[in-house]
């Protein structure tokens, strides 16, 4: 439940509006934001800005976004990024936001995973289905060994320099891990459930290229176990059609891709059993003041989950949130055309 705390400290960053989510109603939000003449601040407990567009079908077409008639789902996540330039919206990347206290006069105290704290005037809630999280080995004695020899990201390649490194996974994730990998490892093994990849089609040709110099190898079948008898981890179980075949290993990097997880949202005392957030349609503000939803995980009536309904939804919520952030002045609506600040900033990036 969101708790109320008495003041924030200095090294709080201080921003109008802290845009929980760097999806694709995230990113057009600190866009708005900053027409608005709001600052604005995004958090995203993954490592890139895009959302599902990014995690799930980077490669797949979208029609239905107005005045673009095609274009990828990765394409119309680095327009949104180009949009947003002219306010330099700062990211925090691969952190999630796990708490959030309300402070004394209002205002919003929150806090991620790496300890960053934002107090904000209003929080606008873009969180999809909830936060990306790794799919994880579903054995035991993977959590043992999770962070000294089981990896489920890399954040520092040299570990695996030397040694014998077993990747998990057949998505893109997996393959470019693998490929990267092959100059610094002793050896790579790719481990993959069949013998096909859902993966860009060059990085699978390296890896057919790799396999079929000698350079790496590639194991068909499912992780079955891990065998660390002396604490580190030693050998990797793969079940195959007709029996199982033991894999020398000293680290594994396990990509099999990513979930969405409503996490930490869950325990905001706004969200619903169906964990969505239920919000009033003339400002898509949820029923604690200062807290709006867009996007996915906003909840009202005939929502549908579209990217164009989350844009306006973002829209509408920040005219609202600008009351909280400056209730003592009267916003006055200019259209984009007649915005000459705006057409000056524009034209700075593009200069
Ligand atoms: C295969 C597929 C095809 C689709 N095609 C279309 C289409 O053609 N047209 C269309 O309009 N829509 C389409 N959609 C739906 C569209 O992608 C979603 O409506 C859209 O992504 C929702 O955007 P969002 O920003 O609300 O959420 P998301 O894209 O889900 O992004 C939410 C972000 O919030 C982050 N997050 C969550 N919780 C936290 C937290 N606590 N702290 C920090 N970060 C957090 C997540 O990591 C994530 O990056 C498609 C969806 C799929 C799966």
């Amino acid at each position: 439940m969101i708790s109320t705390t008495t003041s924030s400290s200095v090294s709080d960053i201080r921003t109008d509006v802290l845009i929980v989510g760097a999806g694709p109603v995230g990113l057009f939000a600190a866009f708005e934001a900053g027409v608005i003449g709001l600052s604005c601040q995004i958090v995203d407990g993954i490592e890139r800005p895009g959302g599902q567009c990014i995690e799930l079908y980077p490669d797949k077409p979208i029609y239905d976004i107005p005045a673009i008639p095609s274009c990828t789902a990765r394409d119309l996540v680095d327009r949104l990024i180009e949009q947003c330039r002219p306010f330099e919206p700062a990211m925090h990347l691969g952190q999630r936001i796990e708490t959030l206290e309300q402070l004394e006069g209002g205002r919003w105290l929150a806090r991620t995973d790496k300890g960053v704290t934002f107090d904000a005037a209003a929080i606008l809630i873009a969180a999809g289905n909830g936060a990306f999280v790794p799919q994880r080995l579903t054995l035991d004695e993977a959590a043992t060994l999770e962070g000294q020899y089981v990896h489920y990201s890399v954040s520092d390649a040299d570990i695996f320099a030397g040694k014998n490194v077993v990747i998990a996974g057949g998505g893109d994730s997996a393959l470019d891990w693998a490929l990267a990998l092959l100059p610094i490892a002793r050896r790579v093994t790719l481990v993959h459930r069949r013998n096909g990849f859902s993966a860009t089609d060059s990085s699978v040709a390296r890896v057919h290229q790799a396999v079929a110099a000698g350079k790496m190898d590639f194991v068909i079948g499912t992780i079955a176990g891990l065998h660390a008898s002396e604490g580190p981890l030693e050998s990797i179980e793969v079940r195959q059609m007709d029996g199982s075949v033991r894999i020398d290993a000293d680290q594994m990097l396990v990509l099999f891709g990513l979930v969405a997880a409503l996490g930490p949202i869950a325990n905001w005392g706004i969200a619903g059993p169906a964990g969505r957030i239920s919000v009033d349609t003339s400002y898509y503000e949820s029923s604690r003041p200062g807290i709006f939803a867009a996007g996915d995980i906003a909840a009202y009536p005939n929502k549908q989950k579209l990217i164009l309904s989350g844009f306006h939804e973002a829209s509408l919520a920040l005219r609202k949130a600008y009351t909280y952030a400056y209730p003592d002045k009267k916003r006055v609506h200019v259209h984009s055309s007649y915005d000459t600040k705006l057409a000056e900033r524009v034209a700075a990036v593009h200069a």
